[in-house]
């Protein structure tokens, strides 16, 4: 299970020195009410602070570390619409009222993310340049082909496009289609996080960092968020810690296993280079079990993302296989300096789904990005907003279920190891 030690500092990440400068927060201290409680500074929690404080309701955010620290400030930066589930299946998961809502929801996600952006000014770098799924095999090209007629039969604006015209957008031949939609994009999310920060404050919102939350428990009608200085009393909790939930509620944590990624980040490309490696500037990640996630950011940098040891690791030697793989995509990258190298934890549960769940009165927890949550975690805080607001739960646009936890959780590094090796012998053998 991950740890959390109190306050522990960013990763060497290129965001932690391109990202605009955050305003010092205060850490938590005394005895203090809210209406909302909300524990956890990434974008679930920061996006539902900013939603509630909109409309006028009393929030504390209490983040143990910084605002950003988690996932969302060490992500790939792809603004991606959709889950992880086709438009068909999320409609035979969840019957055509739901499913529809679903569908719309994380189709729009993107909107609401540059919207924000827009509204409040936040200088994040973002970019509409739209998203890349693409894809290596006949197989995945006609499931790529597909799923697009799915998406645009939802009136998704997507198109599938041939190798020809991947190639023109990535400037590597390797892939034979892929799925293009042009909702999507990039920001820098460490500062999209920072930027949501201030909004929230500027809306009201009080915010602290450095206040790893250590217990809940009821008081008459409220709930008691204890932390190591301090107590604050609130009607309403919001549990948004995702991969890097610690246990404050019982069987959250393993309702998820908290899967690495890492990414690499290489100094600002030459012009020449910078004009054929994506030189449309679309984010791209690849349909596959192992998924390989790419981009060229403001600043030229190429951002190589993919599968991580399961620790903490900024040693270039584990980042090895992103380095070749960019060459083997651009082979005239072989001479790029990479500067810097960061991993982070990502929350993936059994289904695939985002997990809305109301444990007890007054309590929701949300978690389970799989992978894509900066636009996502962004709909689901204001999904949370809605719901604190008074939205019935057949009004919102994700299920509210019971938290389920994961049969022999424990074994999960094992299980990661071994879907790693499975996707990897699929690949080698062109499936
Ligand atoms: C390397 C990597 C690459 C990724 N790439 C992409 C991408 O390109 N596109 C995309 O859409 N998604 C991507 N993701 C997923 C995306 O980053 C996450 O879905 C999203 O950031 C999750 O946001 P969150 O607010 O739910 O959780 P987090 O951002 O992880 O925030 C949880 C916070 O809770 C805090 N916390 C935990 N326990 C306590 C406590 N007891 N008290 C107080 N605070 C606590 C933590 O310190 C942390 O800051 C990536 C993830 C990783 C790790």
């Amino acid at each position: 299970m991950p740890r959390i030690e109190p306050s522990s500092p960013l990763p060497p990440s290129l965001y932690a020195e391109t990202a605009r400068q955050s305003e010092p927060l205060p850490s938590f201290t005394g005895e203090a009410r809210a209406s909302v409680a909300i524990i956890g500074g990434g974008f679930a929690g920061l996006s539902a602070a900013l939603h509630l404080a909109e409309l006028g309701v009393d929030v504390a955010l209490l983040e143990a570390n910084e605002i950003g620290w988690g996932a969302s400030g060490r992500n790939g930066g792809q603004v991606n619409p959709g889950l992880k589930h086709s438009p068909a299946e999320i409609l035979r998961d969840y019957g055509e009222n739901l499913g529809a809502r679903m569908i719309a929801l994380s189709g729009m996600a993107p909107d609401l993310v540059f919207s924000i952006i827009e509204k409040h000014g936040i200088a994040c770098a973002g970019r509409r340049g739209g998203t890349l799924r693409a894809v290596k095999t006949i197989k995945q090209a006609d499931a790529a082909k597909h799923l697009t007629d799915d998406y645009a039969s939802h009136g998704a604006p997507v198109k599938y496009f041939d190798a020809p015209e991947v190639a023109a957008r990535t400037g590597t031949p390797y892939y034979l289609g892929a799925m293009f939609d042009p909702r999507g994009g990039d920001v820098n999310p460490l500062g999209y996080a920072r930027g949501l920060a201030m909004a929230a404050q500027r809306a009201g919102a009080k915010l602290y960092t450095g206040s790893r939350v250590q217990a809940l428990a009821r008081a008459g009608n409220g709930w008691v968020v204890s932390l190591a200085c301090g107590t604050l009393h609130a009607e309403h909790v919001v549990l948004c810690t995702n991969a890097y939930e610690s246990g404050l509620w019982p069987g959250l944590a393993r309702s998820m296993v908290p899967v690495f990624s890492m990414i690499a980040a290489s100094e600002p490309l030459s012009m020449k280079l910078a004009a054929t490696v994506m030189p449309a500037r679309s984010v791209l990640y690849e349909q596959a079990d192992i998924t390989v996630y790419f981009r060229v950011d403001d600043g030229n940098r190429l951002l190589m993302g993919g599968r991580s040891p399961s620790r903490d690791t900024s040693n270039r030697r584990d980042f090895r296989y992103l380095l070749a793989y960019a060459q083997k995509l651009w082979p005239a990258s072989q001479d790029v300096d990479w500067t810097h190298f960061w991993n982070g934890q990502l929350a993936m549960t059994a289904d695939h789904y985002p997990h809305l769940h109301e444990p007890a009165e007054g309590v929701i927890a949300c978690l389970g990005c799989n992978g894509r949550g900066v636009a996502l975690m962004t709909a689901m805080g204001q999904q949370i907003a809605a719901r604190i607001l008074g939205a019935r739960t057949e009004e919102l646009a994700m299920p509210v279920s019971g938290i389920r936890t994961i049969p022999l959780h424990a074994f999960w590094p094992a299980g990661v190891a071994a879907r790693v090796a499975y996707g990897r012998f699929k690949e080698a053998i062109g499936l």
